[in-house]
């Protein structure tokens, strides 16, 4: 075990198996040692900057059927809303105005976006905010279409692999989705230049340590950008309605991890953390984190994107949340800065 956290302290990488290790053994004693080393790693990097990247969650409407999340097809109680490129852009607008310098576009697989559409509201975003990085979340594409969308202006891609063990994967989605394309979407992502985040749910139904290693393993490998882990938290109208949700502790420990893995990661506190605790964001920076994401929608659809029960921050104004991170960081003694926040491996 000190062998493993050596390594893990030097950034060396780890086999499947001391991953593995490192899970089982989780306990506040160990969680405490890596936090601390990970917030040290982190501030030789970034200081106490935090970065934020304002969330457009733009539509709801989704034609997959992944068994964990509250807007897949199936769920006939979702009510289900879409943005048009006007109400985007003052989203943006609004985002601008208060400081943010990146967005995030993420929303179900909606075939109304075509790649025509997708590519003119890229375009429009970056050509009135020429400072402003944009970041897509939109699912599983073709090369050409995310070679499209690069070149109209995106700049990063989010696309979670969920879990990088096909029979765990197989078990979250079904049939007609695939582990294999949805791999390969990453990997095309990160050749056409993408800044591309990663990640997964931590205690997912079905899911080991060994499946988690392999997620490790994965992201040693794949050295993503930015990895976006959150606990796994069970939405009512789905097919997972009576599955455990996921722990703070193992996705705290897997923040920590994750930091002393790649000291130059860009590692959000997500809103799943800060969804199963008060503080769970703050606790995700204690961590390793130093990313968070406020919402930019507007409010009268938020309480629409619910992925999963009992959402935070789908009451408040833009301005509110961008308020209430402001004093949340400060409060730990962290700072959200109004930048890009690019990755500094580029
Ligand atoms: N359609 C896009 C965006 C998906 S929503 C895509 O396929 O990438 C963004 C993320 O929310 C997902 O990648 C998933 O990891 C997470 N999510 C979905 N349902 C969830 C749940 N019940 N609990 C926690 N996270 C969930």
């Amino acid at each position: 075990m000190k062998d493993i956290i050596q390594r893990l302290f030097l950034h060396k990488p780890l086999r499947h198996d001391e991953f593995v290790t490192l899970l089982d053994s989780n306990s506040e004693e160990l969680r405490t040692e890596l936090a601390d080393k990970a917030c040290s790693v982190r501030s030789s990097v970034f200081g106490k900057d935090i970065y934020i990247r304002g969330l457009i969650e733009f539509t709801n409407y989704c034609k997959n059927n992944c068994y964990y999340c509250g807007i897949r097809a199936g769920n006939s109680n979702a009510v289900r809303y879409r943005l048009e490129m006007n109400d985007i852009l003052s989203c943006c607008e609004n985002g601008h105005s208060l400081g943010f310098r990146t967005f995030v576009l993420q929303g179900g697989e909606d075939p109304y976006y075509t790649d025509d559409v997708m590519v003119e509201i890229v375009s429009a975003i970056s050509k009135k905010y020429p400072d402003c990085a944009i970041t897509l979340s939109i699912g599983e594409k073709s090369r050409e279409s995310y070679k499209r969308l690069f070149d109209a202006g995106a700049d990063r891609y989010l696309l979670r692999e969920e879990t990088s063990d096909e029979e765990h994967y197989k078990r979250l989605h079904p049939d007609n989705m695939s582990f294999n394309n949805r791999m390969e979407c990453l990997r095309n992502l990160k050749e056409i230049g993408y800044q591309v985040g990663c990640g997964f749910m931590v205690g997912s139904p079905y899911q080991t340590h060994d499946n988690l290693a392999s997620d490790l393993c994965f992201i040693q490998e794949f050295r993503p950008h930015m990895v976006g882990i959150g606990p796994y938290i069970t939405h009512a109208d789905t097919p997972f309605a009576d599955m455990n949700n996921g722990t703070l502790e193992d996705t705290l420990l897997l923040i920590s991890i994750l930091r002393l893995m790649d000291p130059e990661l860009l590692l959000p506190a997500t809103t799943s953390l800060g969804t199963i605790h008060p503080l769970g964001r703050e606790m995700g920076i204690k961590a390793g984190a130093n990313v968070v994401m406020p919402n930019l929608s507007p409010v009268g659809v938020r309480k629409q994107y619910m992925l999963y029960d009992n959402k935070i921050c789908t009451g408040e104004e833009a301005a509110e949340c961008v308020g209430c991170m402001d004093r949340r960081m400060e409060a730990i003694g962290y700072k959200v800065v109004t930048s890009r926040g690019d990755s500094p491996r580029l």
